[in-house]
Formats: C-alpha cells, sequence, structure tokens
C-alpha cells in the first residue's frame, strides 16, 4: 500500500506530502484505490483557487523551455506554480514529455514551484482522470498557478482542454501554408495562441504567423465573448512572457464576471462525472472472476474472426449485468 499522506502537511503546502499524495491516486492497486478517493473528499473544500492552464504544441515548439521561463516569471510575481504533465503517447513513464527535473533545470529548483511528470500508462482510471485529481491536491497544497503540459497529438488536447481553465496552444514561426495548427477542432478548442521562437532571424516570420493566425482565428470564432488571442514570445529570451500572462489574466476576468469560468468548471465536472462512471464500470466489469475466466477465449475468437467484437461484448456484460442479455443470474 503507499503511505497514507499526512493532510495537514498537505495543505500546509508540504512538496513532500504532495508527491507522496500524488503517488498514492496514481497507484495501480486496488485498495489504494479507497484511500485516494477518501483523500480526494477531504481536500475537495480546499480546492478551486487555482488558474489551471492548459499548454499544447508538438515537440520541439519549445513547451519546456516557456514552461521554465513563464514559470519563473510567475514565481517572481509572487505566485506558487505547479507543472504537470499529460502524455499518453508514452506507454511507460518517460515518453515525449519527461517531465523531468533535466527539462526545467531553474524551476525544478525554485522553492514555489512544484513539477510532476506524466503518470505511467496502466494508473487505475487513465492518465488524464489522475491529473484532473493531481490538480485538485496542488491546490489543496496552495499552488495559485497549475500549469498542465501535454504534447500536440490528438485526444490529450481535448482531455486537457476537460479540465482547464485557460487552453494554450505554443506554435513556431511557420509560412501560414502547413495548417496543422488551425484544425478546425484546434481552433474550437484554444483561449489562446503563443508564437514560440520569436527571436532573432525568425522575427518577422514570427510577425506573419501572427497575423495568418489572427486572420483564421477571426473567421472561425465569432460571436463569442472571448475571441483568442494571437501573441509572439521567445521563452529563449524570456521575451513577451508579460504579455502571456496579461492574456491569461483579461480571460480570467473577463470569464469570470461574466459567469463563463463558473460554467465551464461545471460542465467539466459534469464531463469527470460521466467519464468516471465508465471507467469504474469497465474496471468492475473487468475484474469480476467470470469476466476473467472467460474474457481471454472471447477476445481469441474476436480476433480470428470466429466472432464479431458485439456479442463477445454481449455475452461479456451478460456474465455481469442479466438485464443485458435477458438472463436471469
Ligand atoms: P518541447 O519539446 O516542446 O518541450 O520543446 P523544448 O522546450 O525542449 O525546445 C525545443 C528546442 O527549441 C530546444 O533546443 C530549445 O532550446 C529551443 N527553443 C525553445 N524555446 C525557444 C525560443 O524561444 N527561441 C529559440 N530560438 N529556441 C527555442
Amino acid at each position: 500500500m503507499a503511505a497514507t499522506p499526512d493532510l495537514k502537511a498537505l495543505t500546509s503546502g508540504s512538496r513532500r506530502a504532495l508527491a507522496k499524495s500524488i503517488t498514492l491516486i496514481e497507484s495501480k492497486r486496488a485498495q489504494d484505490r479507497e484511500a485516494a478517493v477518501s483523500l480526494i473528499e477531504t481536500v475537495l473544500p480546499h480546492t478551486g483557487d487555482s488558474l489551471r492552464i492548459g499548454i499544447s504544441g508538438v515537440p520541439g515548439v519549445g513547451k519546456s523551455t516557456f514552461i521554465e521561463s513563464f514559470g519563473l516569471n510567475l514565481i517572481s510575481q509572487g505566485k506558487k506554480v505547479a507543472v504537470l504533465a499529460v502524455d499518453p503517447s508514452s506507454p511507460i513513464a518517460g515518453g515525449s514529455i519527461l517531465g523531468d527535473k533535466t527539462r526545467m533545470p531553474e524551476l525544478s529548483r525554485a522553492e514555489n514551484a512544484f513539477i510532476r511528470p506524466s503518470p505511467s500508462a496502466g494508473v487505475m482510471g487513465g492518465i488524464a482522470q489522475r491529473t484532473r485529481e493531481s490538480i485538485l491536491l496542488c491546490e489543496a497544497a496552495g499552488y495559485d498557478v497549475i500549469l498542465i503540459e501535454t504534447v500536440g497529438v490528438g485526444q490529450s488536447e481535448v482531455e486537457v482542454y476537460g479540465m482547464v481553465d485557460f487552453f494554450m496552444l505554443l506554435m513556431v514561426p511557420n509560412s501560414g501554408d502547413d495548417l496543422q495548427g488551425i484544425k478546425r477542432g484546434i481552433t474550437e478548442l484554444v483561449d489562446g495562441v503563443v508564437i514560440n521562437k520569436a527571436d532573432g532571424e525568425s522575427m518577422g516570420l514570427a510577425m506573419q504567423t501572427k497575423q495568418f493566425y489572427q486572420t483564421a482565428f477571426n473567421i472561425f470564432r465569432t460571436n463569442e465573448a472571448w475571441k483568442p488571442k494571437i501573441l509572439t514570445c521567445s521563452a529563449l529570451e524570456r521575451k513577451g512572457l508579460d504579455d502571456v500572462w496579461t492574456m491569461v489574466c483579461d480571460f480570467e476576468q473577463m470569464a469570470k464576471e461574466n459567469g463563463m469560468l463558473d460554467r465551464r468548471r461545471r460542465d467539466q465536472n459534469v464531463a469527470w462525472l460521466k467519464k468516471l462512471i465508465t471507467i469504474e464500470l469497465e474496471q468492475r466489469i473487468m475484474s469480476s472472476d467470470e469476466v476473467k475466466q472467460s474474457y481471454p477465449d472471447l477476445e481469441t475468437r474476436v480476433e480470428a474472426g470466429e466472432l464479431t467484437p458485439f456479442s463477445a461484448a454481449n455475452q461479456i456484460l451478460g456474465l455481469v449485468f442479466s438485464e443485458v442479455t435477458g438472463r436471469e443470474q
């Protein structure tokens, strides 16, 4: 069993207690899950006060460099900053987001920073769900800003969007003919685009890229209280970071005043509820003795084409719920 974290130490800001608490919620052991759920319940009254910022972008765009510089900037303003990573692309800990201390050397040494790498795949309930719980734990430990980093590949962006107040996309200066960054799906998610590496010879191209995205967003996102802003910065030279923070603060103020922030969090909670039901249900079904016994054979038969996935799934559900097949248990 993972050690039970000290609640008082956690809420008084101990990084050690926070790290231990996250280890508990990431535990794969069924018996730890109960303690984890009770921990989350207990800390709930101490949560909700941070600003949760999602930061996405393809590998190499400068996410680590940006988080290091941006995080230090916030710390210099007296904030406590936590960094969490969501990286479903890594089958084992240490994929394309390492989240380790070497990526953000200065930030990881700062007293008011907490950096946690992505949980390894296979944690109970999935990486995104555990990250959601880690956010709550960081809030209970008094972190003001929580940066949730994700690689800009597919599903992880949507998952991170579902747990943050502000979703930021990092881009690099480009000629604009490559439309990967303004895929329809992404334009609907982002609250701000930051074109990084706006330095040296790339300065001109960065300004062009900014114009290009500004036009694209003006077309895609009309009639909204908040129009995504497009900014440029250099994470390496630590320039433009104040503007990024101002953008986030402007958004927060607007979203608090018009109720959008509250609504977003409520919607996220409802989505989280639905997701949790699915996760818990799957876990319970798959851990039933009858299912454990029958599953390997059914999977083999589906693989061999002898059985349709639909029929196999129905048989499995039938082992647990009589009403699915109409059979008495
Ligand atoms: P990540 O994969 O998105 O986390 O990207 P990294 O932060 O590891 O950065 C990838 C590369 O881009 C590294 O060589 C960085 O030094 C470089 N880089 C990051 N930010 C900037 C920047 O603002 N300007 C320039 N010129 N290079 C940068």
